[in-house]
């Protein structure tokens, strides 16, 4: 009787709850409580969930031209990035399955070497974009983080055993899911001990080394420490069932992927290249461009920028993504499953209002987004600033459809006259028959 009282009184779910509202009072929204979910009893059954395991939801048996394709209709450049991610990421999910499948499981290679990946290229060529694909494809869950915000003991900044328990939350609470997860660390180059940045290097380092065993293999503790809530959730547990199980997840087989735009490694490897080259008439011009001396970075290198070499040790997979030209920003823009015209397509239908963009507006905004120097990601401000005004002003009108070619965009006070007082400004049917169909929904 009494241990139904406890139990009772004890509902993790009512006290998360009633632990929640307090925060909320006293900080206004800025504390949240942090807490594995609340599950039911068979779930903690060796801390693995097994009834819903990973076997249904992941697509481990996928080749790396599948895969090569299916990036292909998305990502516009980075065949080698794709070649080599394809087939690492393949390569590394089919041997999990293939080790789940042998008779005997524990035929694990001691030591075995994960094959985590470093990225490098600068921002909004497709870095995030591929790998995010990537799990998608696979049905892995993914976290992405910037590099910057841990901090060696987790008291300043974040932990980064957090990242794995994101994994968790990501994966619906499916441990076994969560093990085969993706974590993708972003700024990578910015926790490198710099000669320049004396009084950061220690913290720099401190990360590194905080990242090197989660990268290769350890058992993360899913209760939170210092969290009152999984705590008290830990205890209802316990008397609940009587049993004190821990919940672990193990990164063995998680992929860690890093990326950053590593400013200034160019040249380093130029000056060994020049130093190699020393006494021989020199294979290396001095005008060789960035890209062709990031292919050629050696480990020696990374460490030179600023790596220990036991962190460079636990990324053996490199890749080095191309810079997009204006020219593919304008192929971007010309994909049908192109994030940036779509989402703007049902920005405009959500008002009843059917856009289309002529070939001049596509090149127009490549133009206008290669200014920028950040990619792709200039696309998305070209487009919204682009489009602005007949956003601000068409759903107040009668106008229903829009064919955007460049006069639109770069007349658009001429042009929303024209529109608003029921003038064409273009011959909408001729263009819609070949341009687009309608949005679809
Ligand atoms: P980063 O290289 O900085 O990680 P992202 O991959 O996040 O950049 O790119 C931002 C957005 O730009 C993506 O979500 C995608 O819509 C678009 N994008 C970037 N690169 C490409 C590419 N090569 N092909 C198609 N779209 C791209």
């Amino acid at each position: 009787m009494k241990h139904t009282q406890i139990t009772q009184a004890h509902d993790p779910k009512k006290i998360e709850k009633e632990l929640g509202d307090f925060l909320n009072k006293k900080f206004g929204g800025r504390v949240r409580i942090v807490s594995p979910s609340t599950q039911t009893e068979k779930s903690f059954v060796n801390g693995k969930t097994p009834d819903t395991g990973k076997s249904d939801l992941v697509n481990f048996n996928i080749k790396p031209a599948e895969l090569i394709a299916y990036l292909d209709q998305y990502v516009v450049r980075q065949a080698q990035a794709k070649s080599i991610l394809a087939t690492k990421i393949c390569t590394h999910f089919n041997r999990i399955r293939h080790q789940e499948t042998r008779e005997e499981k524990d035929t694990r290679i001691t030591g075995n070497i994960k094959s985590n990946i470093l990225m490098l290229g600068p921002t909004g060529i497709g870095k995030t974009y591929l790998i995010k694909l990537i799990a998608r494809k696979i049905g892995v869950p993914f976290v992405k983080a910037d590099a910057t915000k841990f901090s060696e003991t987790g008291y300043v900044g974040g932990d980064v055993e957090d990242l794995i328990r994101d994994l968790v939350k990501e994966a619906d609470d499916n441990i076994e899911l969560a093990e085969c997860g993706i974590v993708y660390l972003d700024e990578i180059d910015k926790i490198a001990a710099s000669p320049d940045a004396i009084g950061a290097q220690v913290s720099r380092t401190g990360v590194q080394r905080a990242l090197l065993k989660p990268m290769e293999e350890t058992d993360v503790d899913l209760k939170v420490p210092h969290d009152p809530v999984s705590m008290m959730q830990e205890l209802e547990r316990f008397q609940r069932t009587g049993k004190r199980v821990s919940r672990r997840v193990n990164t063995a087989n998680i992929l860690f992927i890093l990326s950053g735009a590593f400013t200034g490694l160019t040249d380093l490897v130029r000056q060994r290249l020049t130093r190699q080259t020393i006494g021989f008439h020199s294979q290396l011009n001095q005008t060789r461009d960035d890209p062709f001396l990031l292919k050629q970075t050696r480990a020696e290198d990374l460490v030179k920028f600023g790596f220990e070499s036991e962190f460079i040790g636990r990324v053996p997979v490199r890749c080095i993504l191309d810079e997009l030209s204006e020219n593919d920003l304008y192929t971007i823009l010309k994909m049908p499953n192109n994030p940036v015209i779509l989402s703007k397509r049902l920005d405009f239908a959500a008002y009843g209002i059917d856009i289309v963009f002529e070939d001049d507006a596509l090149k127009y905004l490549a133009h206008q987004a290669h200014n920028e120097n950040t990619g792709a990601r200039g696309l998305v401000s070209a487009v919204e600033d682009a489009l602005l005004p007949y956003e601000e002003k068409l759903p107040s009108s009668t106008v229903t459809r829009l064919v955007v070619n460049q006069a639109v965009i770069t007349d658009p006070s001429d042009t929303l006259k024209d529109l608003l007082s029921g003038q064409p400004v273009n011959d909408w049917d001729a263009v819609y028959q070949q341009e687009r169909h309608p949005v679809s929904y």
